[in-house]
């Protein structure tokens, strides 16, 4: 089976969606091997979004992934990467609620920053935040 990183982001957190959120990853056949709370501070969130240090968005997103605890899971189940980079629906969650009416973006986002929830995009991506946040924790 894969493992890979479930992220429910401040908005999600403070928006009490974390229950919502949770329910959705156990009806589609995830289990959460393990889960954890963790206040982001400046230097970690950049560490954690590194790739997009260029972006105009950046020092908004860092500001944005700062601003209250993160709720951070490890779900396991085969297919798990896609699967629920799938689940959560594309990034803005404005045209979510448009075209992906299901998703987990459309039921809890706002907008193309404010989108509630993270999940992997590759293998090692996963095991990158695995380890970033578990420490010592692989995905194999
Ligand atoms: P994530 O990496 O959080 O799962 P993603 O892979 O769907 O999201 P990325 O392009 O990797 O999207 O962007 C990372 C995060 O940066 C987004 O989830 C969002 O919070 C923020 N972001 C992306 N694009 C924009 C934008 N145009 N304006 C503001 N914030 C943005």
């Amino acid at each position: 089976k894969e493992k890979t990183i479930a992220l429910i982001k401040p908005d999600g957190v403070s928006g009490n969606y974390t229950d919502g959120i949770k329910r959705v990853i156990l009806e589609s056949g995830f289990s959460i091997l393990r889960e954890t709370i963790v206040q982001l501070d400046e230097d970690k969130a950049a560490n954690f979004y590194a790739e997009h240090s260029s972006r105009t968005f950046f020092s908004s997103l860092i500001k944005y992934m700062t601003s209250g605890p993160v709720l951070v899971m490890v779900l396991e189940k085969e297919n798990a990467i896609a699967d629920w980079r799938g689940l959560i629906g594309p990034t803005d969650a404005r045209k979510a609620k448009i075209t992906h009416p299901h998703s987990v973006r459309a039921m809890c986002g706002l907008d193309s920053e404010k989108n509630c929830v993270h999940g992997s995009d590759s293998a090692l991506s996963a095991q990158r935040e695995m380890s970033f946040f578990f420490k010592g924790m692989s995905s194999g």
